[in-house]
């Protein structure tokens, strides 16, 4: 049987060895889950909804214990892990609000009633990355319970801990058997056969645009639907006419929260010319200011990498040629530690300025006008996130506006809403998840006319 030993990424500790799925363990999954979701959309809308709130509360009870699991297995601070703990029972709880409001329509038409229903898929496989393995997990899973759905969750070969708890809570809180189903081990093979598999209905991914393209191609094989929530190289649009310390203050935590590990990084600071040296002044001390530390330490703002293959990958970006303005610091010992770094790249199409790095490297880059700003906000394949400071209303509705990107936010660096819809433009994804409407992703609608006569 295959398995992957998982190593604590801030001290190279051994923590554990998990088997992987086989193929035909999935295969097995899946006939368990076409019964249970039988049963699940048959019950009343009512006690799904209490089934859902059964497991807010299991995860609620199980912060701490979560939080702890998410700090050993990906290195998070502890803070962050406890917010994403938390933010799991949160959408949960938001979630839970749906099965009793699945509203179709009644559309008036000659000679009798037409009306909508929104039937659940069936088995949906959700495959999330390991960069925030409990919260993705749980933007697929909460919202695709609740239409009615049985869902097969395959976390990151690297960090399947809390998926694989949640699966125990689920059980612990009496959703029914087979309903929701974790299976831990590798994409290539469990993540294939939930895209082969006939009776998988939607599969969500989230992770890389390279694997995420072959996801999608292999589900246009059965017409299968699929959501991706794939890679992002965002822009941080800083105006001279913006309040620059408070940019420049928060910059850092823009591009270096979770290691620079998140789909959300502001990677590209982009800044008007005529404040571009006073900005770095600025932006220096608030680099170095940056907490990085033990995971498991209340201070800690930034931790380790998630694995050593990631780390290289992430330090081949910087290299002796690379032109560095400044570096923050980071603990000695074991443990994949890179320290925030700012680049200066040479020019516009530098690979630092196009590709994701995933890792906390951030370049800055200056522009000459409004144009000129969104133009290279624009210059790339991805469109996932993005922030622009200004204090000029009507430019920042301007560029929001001409920012081909899912989700901006104005003097402020939020993205993640578990009440807003969430997304990527250009092949940063496709199809939205969160807000309102997540739960009608996860239905097929029926239209029944009702002849009168
Ligand atoms: P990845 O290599 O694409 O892996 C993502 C998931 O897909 C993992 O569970 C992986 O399993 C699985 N997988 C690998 N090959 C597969 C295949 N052939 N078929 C089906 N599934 C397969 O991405 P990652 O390195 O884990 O995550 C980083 C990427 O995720 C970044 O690009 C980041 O921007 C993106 N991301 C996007 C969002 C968003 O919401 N837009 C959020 C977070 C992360 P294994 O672990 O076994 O390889």
């Amino acid at each position: 049987m295959p398995s992957t030993i998982l190593i604590n990424p801030s001290n190279e500790a051994v923590l554990r060895e998990i088997e992987h799925v086989t193929s035909d363990g999935v295969d097995d999954a899946v006939a368990r889950a076409v019964v249970a979701q039988r049963e699940w959309a048959a019950l009343a809308p009512a006690e799904r909804a209490a089934g859902l709130r059964r497991f807010a509360t299991v995860v609620d009870r199980a912060i701490d214990e979560l939080s702890w699991l998410e700090v050993r297995n990906s290195g998070h601070p502890i803070a962050q892990a406890r917010w994403e703990a938390a933010h799991v029972r949160d959408v949960l709880n938001y979630y839970a609000a749906a099965p009793e409001r699945m509203i179709g329509k009644q559309i008036p038409v000659a000679g009798g009633l037409d009306v909508t229903f929104l039937e659940p898929l069936g088995v949906v496989g959700v495959i999330v990355p390991w960069n925030f393995p409990m919260t993705i997990a749980a933007w697929g899973f909460a919202p695709a319970l609740a239409a009615g759905n049985a869902v097969l969750l395959k976390p990151a070969e690297w960090t399947p801990l809390t998926a694989i708890r949640l699966g125990e809570l689920a059980r612990e809180c009496g959703l029914p058997e087979g309903l929701f189903q974790v299976l831990p081990g590798r994409g290539s093979v469990i993540g294939e056969r939930f895209v082969t598999h006939e009776d998988v209905r939607k599969v969500v991914f989230t992770g890389s645009t390279e694997v995420g393209k072959r996801v999608m191609a292999g589900c246009a094989d059965q017409v299968k639907a699929v959501t991706l929530e794939l890679g992002g190289k965002s822009a941080n649009v800083v105006f001279a006419d913006s309040d620059l310390e408070k940019a420049a203050a928060t910059a850092p935590y823009a591009v270096f929260e979770n290691a620079g590990q998140d789909c959300c990084a502001r990677s590209r600071i982009l800044v008007e010319r005529s404040v571009y040296d006073r900005f770095l002044e600025l932006l220096e001390p608030a680099v170095k200011g940056v907490r990085v530390g033990l995971p498991g330490d209340e201070a800690t703002e930034m931790g380790p990498l998630v694995a050593k293959a990631h780390y290289d990958k992430v330090a081949s970006y910087v290299t002796d040629e690379s032109r560095v303005a400044f570096r923050g610091t980071v603990p000695d010992g074991p443990g994949y530690w890179f320290p925030p770094t700012v680049l200066l790249p040479a020019s516009r199409t530098d690979r630092t300025v196009t590709d994701e790095i995933f890792g906390p490297v951030v370049t800055v880059l200056p522009f000459d006008d409004e144009a000129d700003a969104i133009a290279l906000a624009n210059a790339s394949i991805y469109g996932l996130s993005g922030s622009i400071w200004t204090r000029d209303v009507g430019r920042a509705i301007r560029v929001a506006r001409g920012i081909d990107s899912g989700n901006l936010s104005v003097n402020s660096h939020s993205s993640v809403r578990y009440s807003t819809p969430f997304g990527g433009f250009k092949q940063s994804g496709l199809g939205r998840e969160l807000g309102p409407d997540a739960a009608t992703a996860f239905t097929e609608t029926k239209n029944v006319f009702i002849s009168t006569d």
